[in-house]
């Protein structure tokens, strides 16, 4: 497979004395091996539950409740031989074509710590979420070197100030002896990201690393993920609600809406020929170009649903300008492959009649 993740009818539910939540709900993508892949969509579509899924992060007392998400090592090495010798218990978890189901592991388990951190690091909108304020950035970094890379010392701390040196820190054996919080906000992030990539994972998964970020030092931070990205030639799963940053940094899109991937597309389809209504209304609400604003999507009419009802049919419909009356609010949408050279799937009724018409889930319980 030439996939580094790859998501199967993916559920995820939150339990609570109001009901159950369904926050993902049958979610099917790939994450392809050395490409940026945007996951677009409102707070609250579950692009972060996907992320913390992929980690197994999941804040309590969410769980996957259905699928698989199969990991695959780059270059052909086998991850299941590679967790082996970390842990036995890697056996259950083994897929056919040699990868990992990383769902089939217990969140706390020596074999996804090692996934955690050495194959699959991730960074936060909040670098303090990362960072530990007690400690100088540099030990951090040494500290999750000398974990996952190298027991010599003082290898750990070379490599440290290198990788500091690497995200663009104008002075790194300086800030190498920093605290977080003597370090400006867009430093944290190159230090969280440096901490990130000091073990080479083979996908970094960013949730909203810029959001909090002026719009400068945003465009420092895409500019360094991109030349990480040509360099390392690693995999980055990059979660924003800004259009703007996946036309700068993605080669595909997953759009999210309610639980589900509505569209998956190359970039350039998602931007020039966008097909589920959603994603069309997402693009109608960046800014023309050359605005200094940032791009948000509120100005979609209506609101997303109170997660504790059950929207009928397609969950879109009470927002959808295309809305057909008895077809959208009663039957759920499958997901239609579209005939073309790249993958461009859409969960619509207008593409029913589509050529290349697909059951790609099986898992709506709505
Ligand atoms: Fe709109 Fe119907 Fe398509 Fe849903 S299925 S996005 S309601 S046209
Ligand atoms: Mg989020």
């Amino acid at each position: 497979t030439d996939s580094i993740i790859s998501v199967r009818d993916l559920q995820v539910e939150f339990p609570s004395a109001l009901g159950v939540v369904r926050a993902l709900n049958g979610v099917n993508f790939e994450i392809p091996r050395g490409k940026v892949i945007g996951i677009v969509g409102e707070s609250g579509c579950g692009k972060s539950v996907t992320a913390r899924a992929i980690m197994q992060i999941i804040e309590h007392p969410g769980k996957i409740t259905e699928g698989t998400i199969e990991f695959h090592r780059p270059k052909g090495e086998s991850a299941s031989q590679m967790l082996s010798e970390v842990s036995s218990e890697v056996d259950v978890a083994k897929t056919d074509s040699g990868g990992i189901d990383i769902t089939k592991l217990g969140p706390r388990s020596d074999a996804m710590r090692a996934l955690r951190g050495a194959e699959i690091a991730m960074i936060f909108q909040e670098p303090m979420t990362s960072l530990n304020p007690v400690y100088t950035v540099g030990s951090q970094i040494e500290e999750a070197i000398l974990l996952h890379q190298t027991s010599d010392k003082r290898q750990a701390k070379e490599q440290a100030v290198d990788m500091l040196r690497q995200v663009g820190m104008p002075n790194p054996e300086r800030i190498a002896d920093s605290y977080p919080h003597e370090l400006s906000g867009g430093m944290r992030q190159r230090a969280m990201i440096a901490m990130a990539l000091s073990c080479h994972p083979a996908l970094l998964i960013a949730d909203e690393p810029t959001t909090a970020l002026d719009v400068t030092t945003e465009a420092q931070i895409l500019a360094l993920m991109r030349k990480l990205k040509a360099e390392i030639g690693m995999s980055i799963m990059f979660i924003t609600h800004n259009m703007g940053v996946v036309a700068q940094l993605c080669d595909e899109v997953i759009v999210m809406y309610l639980g589900r991937v509505v569209e998956r597309a190359s970039v350039d389809d998602i931007f020039y020929a966008p097909k589920h209504p959603y994603t069309r209304s997402l693009l109608r609400s960046i800014p023309r170009i050359g605005s200094a604003e940032h791009s948000k999507l509120e100005t979609i009419k209506g609101s997303i649903p109170d997660p504790y009802s059950r929207v009928s049919g397609c969950t879109f419909h009470p927002r959808c300008p295309d809305f057909m009356p008895g077809v959208c609010d009663t039957v759920i949408p499958e997901e239609t492959l579209l005939a073309g050279p790249t993958t461009h799937g859409v969960r619509c009724h207008l593409y029913d009649d589509e050529v290349g018409s697909t059951k790609a889930s099986s898992s709506d319980g709505a």
